[in-house]
This record gives C-alpha cells, structure tokens and sequence, in this order.
C-alpha cells in the first residue's frame, strides 16, 4: 500500500452515500431472532420491553405484529405455572411452551419457532440438569433434555436450542430427534451477563451457581473443544453466548467452523445500553445499531436479540 499523501482513507467517508457504498457489514433482519417468554399470565417489562412476558393468547398477537414487521424467527422460553424437583413441565404435552408452539404454528405457519431446551425454568431449584446433593448430574440429565426437545418438535417447533452444557446433550437429542435443527448453546458461559433474564424466567439457581457446567469466562480454547464436540453429536449451528463481551470467541469459532454460527446478544447487554440511556448517557438506537453490527462483524452469521422487535423498526 503507497502511503500518505498518495493514500487517504478518509477519501472514501466524505458522505454518507460513499460510506454506504463501501460499508462492509449490514444488519439484515432476515439474520435476527426475537426471544419470547410464555407464562401463565402476561407481565408487561416497562423498563426492558423486549423481555416481556406472554401468555399463550398474548404471544400469539405478539408473534402477529413482529411478522407484519419482517421479523422472520422467535426463540421460546417457557415459565411454568409450577416448578418441581426434575423439572416435568419442560416435557408435559400441556406444557406452557408446548401450548405456544401449537398456538403459534397454527397462526404463523411461516414463522421460524425455536425454543430453548433447558430444565432450570422448570425446576425448583433453578439448576439445568437433575440435582442430587447439591451436584448437578450429567448423565441422568440427558434423557430429560431429549424428552423435552422432541415434545417441543411434535408441538411445532422448527428446531431446538440445548442452553444447558451438559456434556453429550447434543448427541442425545441427536438421537432422539434424527431430523430436527439443534442450535447448540456450544460456548455458553458462566456470564455476569445473565441478571435480567434470571429475574424475567425465574430462574435463578437457589443454591450455588452454574460454574460447575458453564464455561469459565477466561477460555477460548475451550469454547473450540466444545463447538467441535457439538458438532460432532451432530449439531447444525454453533452458538456463542454472551456476544459482545466474547467477540473474540465468536471470530475463534468463525475462522474454525464452515457451519452457521449463532450469536446471544444477552439480556446484561441489552438492559446496559437501556439503564445508561435511560440516564442520558447513551442513544438507545446508535448503541444498539453498532453493538449488533460489532456482532455480526466478529463473524455471527444469525443474532438473537432483544433488540429484534426494535431492529425491524429501526431498519
Ligand atoms: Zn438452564
């Protein structure tokens, strides 16, 4: 490259028209989910109204409106009128979310309907797996964890997403469910990040925490073992979560794997920029814009967000 004054890269930012021209990434809302929460009853969130709660008549008309936005895909999590010790509402028949996924799918036939695969929603002591003195148990957890990913297909959903870190979930749901999408939560981590979503599902663990089956926040060598095990129990699109304080993690997990790579944009990231614009100290809109586009730069090919519904406006 000639340099200075032959080179001027300010040459290309004179205008916006220019800057668009030579723009390298762009938000697409084909590329974004919009998570929702079922619950007995809806709870509106005032302060972070991407995480509010439905019920299953509310998330129907919810679903309407962000499909008349363009919003093409939902991620489903479920919180259950009663909790108990393994978690048996997350496979009921009548589960909540198995409830929505029929409601919705008979609306929204072209509406793309993940749902979260996890038990700590559902359990009493908010762990992920089944809990035998004070230890989260891997192996007895698989077998709930595929019951509860194929009721969510035979109810509608078009694939599953696995959050729990057990090891070998993906292969057992795999098993259980040869033809269905596994988004694999493959590098999620034991986050800060998470305190909004806690409060929203309910599902803050008791006792202890999750560090016994979370990844350590300080790996990335790590997050690749996972994401080549995911694969290999045969999953179809790696997810790093959180986003944006794992950019590096995201971009490690691009350059090394060819299939679909999934970003969370997590709830402590989302209500961040809302407390700090709520104070004045940020535009809601800008930081929102170039956190999902630093998102998407570092290499996530699909984000979920709770920014989605706002996005589809924005855009
Ligand atoms: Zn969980």
């Amino acid at each position: 490259m000639s340099a200075f004054p032959a080179t001027r890269l300010r040459r290309l930012r004179r205008t916006d028209a220019l800057r668009s021209l030579v723009r390298e990434t762009r938000l697409d809302l084909d590329d974004f989910v919009q998570p929702l929460f079922v619950g007995p009853s809806s709870v509106p969130n005032a302060e972070l109204p991407g995480m509010s709660r439905y019920s299953v008549e509310d998330v129907v008309a919810e679903a309407a409106e962000l499909a008349a936005l363009g919003v093409k895909a939902l991620l489903l999590f479920g919180i259950p009128e009663e909790k108990d010790d393994e978690g048996s509402g997350a496979w009921e028949e009548d589960g909540i979310v198995q409830r929505a996924l029929r409601a919705l799918r008979a609306e929204q036939p072209a509406l793309v309907l993940v749902t979260d695969v996890c038990l700590c929603e559902y359990t009493s002591h908010g762990h992920c797996g089944v809990l035998r003195e004070g230890e989260v148990q891997n192996d007895e957890t698989l077998d709930l964890l595929a019951r509860t990913a194929v009721s969510h297909v035979e109810a509608g959903a078009d694939a599953v997403a696995p959050s729990d870190m057990m090891d070998g979930r993906v292969g057992a749901i795999r098993e259980a469910l040869p033809e269905a999408p596994i988004v694999a939560y493959a590098a999620k981590y034991a986050s800060a990040f998470y305190g909004p979503f806690r409060d929203v599902a309910e599902s803050a663990p008791s006792e202890g925490d999750r560090r016994g089956y979370q990844m350590d926040p300080a790996n990335v060598r790590e997050a690749l073992r996972e994401c080549e095990l995911d694969l290999a129990e045969g999953a179809d699109v790696l997810m790093v979560k959180p986003a944006l304080p794992y950019l590096d993690v995201l971009r490690a997990v691009r350059e090394r794997f060819e299939c679909p790579v999934a970003a969370y944009n997590v709830s402590g990231e989302y209500a961040m920029v809302k407390a700090a614009a709520a104070r004045g100290h940020l535009d809601e809109r800008a930081a929102a814009l170039e956190s999902l586009t630093a998102i998407k730069r570092a290499g996530a090919d699909l984000v979920f967000s709770y920014w989605t519904k706002d996005l589809a406006q924005w855009i």
